[in-house]
């Protein structure tokens, strides 16, 4: 198995398949066809059967999606903020 594949999993069928991170579309579940979701490689995954394993996996792929869109915001609004200060700075020194 390569170490460059990654766990992409369906939560619905808790299924999982492991392909590149690099795949060029979004692989699907055989099971129901819908868009698989890319795990990484360093999740361990719960066992089929095991339905709060995977509602828990589930709930904390969802909070750390959430952690990095909320930093990528913070993350944005710093880069306007420099932007701004970098353009708006040398004017307000002409006004004094
Ligand atoms: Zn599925």
């Amino acid at each position: 198995m390569s170490a460059s594949n990654y766990n992409w999993i369906c939560f619905e069928c808790r299924r999982a398949t492991r392909q590149p991170k690099t795949a060029r579309r979004v692989p699907v579940c055989t099971g129901c066809g819908a868009g698989l979701f890319c795990l990484g490689y360093k999740v361990g995954l719960p066992r089929k059967a095991d339905v709060g394993g995977w509602r828990r996996l589930r709930v904390d792929c969802r909070a750390r999606t959430l952690a990095a869109a909320a930093a990528e915001t913070v993350a944005q609004v710093r880069r306007r903020h420099e932007t701004e200060r970098r353009t708006v700075r040398p004017a307000a020194a002409d006004r004094r």
